[in-house]
């Protein structure tokens, strides 16, 4: 890797994500950076963490004070054991001034929490845990191939609760063969009558190099079935706003105020340091990606080599058309006269006939200065802001 000129590089980093890649068994559906769980690789993984990160302070003048979100997710975080997990709790404490309004979040899978593991998470500074239910229906469950039960799922919420956590949010997945209206509806009612702070909902998209990508079967409904999904994702946004929901983000509902931290440093297009297997990391201008395998990652480190599979600074454009993607992604949607302001440009008088298309099919609506996408033209928003950035000189 050529070396690269960071000395302009903008230092203040709001956000850290730490990927744990196990996984007791991968989903067929899943593209994330993940391994087979191995209790034995934890103690090295750990290590290639510090390596990864002694390295990049040595490149990059990392900043990490004003830390507001310190996100720990997978993979699976929750295959560390408590012991594990206080090891990395500690060294975070050695390179980081961790103040108490931080929000500090884990992802756990419901199989791998009993009441004493969720009080060992609140006791280690947790604030924050996203639990990855899927559904409560156990058909749905088997069909995905998770490993955990739905009576699991609800053991895993009570733990938490008990265990003292406010903000807890719950992750779901819809659109898939065989989901009815019916079971969604049974799970909606379900997760709100644990009271959540947060409830995220994806739907099943069908990643390259994935298992579930070698079965037309599945390819071919969610082809069939696009009506459905748009009518499973309108009763979704309408179940959850009416429970006083934020709809702030395309897959994202909270109580105001329990925004992901995270979340939001990514899509405000803030600064994040991501380390482990397969993260990203974004300080201005330069964004990297990591090595997704388990052998090149540990290889690079071990001869003391940032792991990086991609390291590019974005130019202009990039920035811009990012801002426009990311930020129609969001209820609050994209502000034009600023976005004119900080580019110095204009978006056309007109708009090209692809757009005026989304905004008559109700898609896109302008709201004063506010460009916004509808709850239809959600389903849809890459290929509706790939439409708008073409329109841009
Ligand atoms: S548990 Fe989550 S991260 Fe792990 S394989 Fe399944 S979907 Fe992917």
């Amino acid at each position: 890797m050529k070396e690269i000129d960071t000395t302009h590089c903008a230092t203040g980093i709001p956000g850290l994500y730490i990927h744990i890649p196990f996984c007791r068994k991968i989903c067929p559906f899943c593209s994330f950076a993940v391994l087979k769980d191995n209790p034995a690789r934890h103690p090295t993984y750990l290590n290639l963490l510090h390596e990864e990160y002694n390295l990049l302070s040595r490149q990059f003048q990392l900043d990490l004070t004003p830390c507001e979100s310190i996100y720990l997710g997978g993979g699976t975080p929750s295959r560390l054991s408590t012991f594990e997990l206080e090891q990395l709790v500690d060294w975070l404490f050695s390179i980081i001034k961790i103040s108490k309004k931080i929000q500090w979040s884990i992802e756990v899978n419901p199989e791998d929490i009993s009441p004493k593991y969720a009080s060992d998470l609140k006791a280690l500074g947790f604030t924050r845990i996203s639990l990855g239910i899927q559904s409560f229906q156990q058909t749905d469950l088997e069909k995905l191939k998770r490993v955990h039960s739905g009576a699991q799922s609800r053991f895993a919420l009570e733990s938490v609760i008990d265990a003292g956590f406010e903000d807890y949010s719950l992750d779901f997945m819809f659109g898939f063969p065989g989901q009815t209206k019916e079971q969604l509806e049974k799970d909606i009612e379900l997760a709100l009558s644990y009271h959540p702070s947060h409830i995220s909902v994806y739907s099943l998209s069908i990643e390259p190099k994935t298992a579930l990508n070698r079965k037309p079967v599945w390819k071919d409904w969610i082809r069939e079935n696009e009506n459905l999904i748009s009518d499973l994702y309108r009763l979704i946004v309408e179940r959850l706003t009416a429970a006083n929901f934020v709809h702030y983000e395309v897959s994202n509902f909270c109580i105001d105020g329990y925004q992901s931290r995270q979340n939001m440093i990514y899509w405000n297009r803030r600064n994040y340091l991501g380390l482990g297997l397969g993260a990203h990391s974004f300080v201005s201008p330069y964004r990297w990606g990591n090595m997704k395998r388990w052998i090149d990652y540990k290889s690079s480190l071990t001869l003391k080599s940032l792991p990086h599979i991609s390291f590019e600074a974005l130019s202009e454009t990039m920035h811009r058309d990012e801002e426009v993607m990311l930020s129609l992604r969001l209820n609050q949607g994209l502000d034009l006269a600023l976005f004119k302001k900080k580019y110095l440009l204009d978006f056309p008088d007109s708009w090209s006939k692809k757009v005026e298309a989304y905004f008559q099919h109700n898609l896109l609506v302008e709201k004063g200065n506010i460009l916004q996408l509808t709850t239809k033209g959600l389903l849809i928003a890459d290929e509706i802001t790939a439409s708008l950035c073409a329109c841009l000189p």
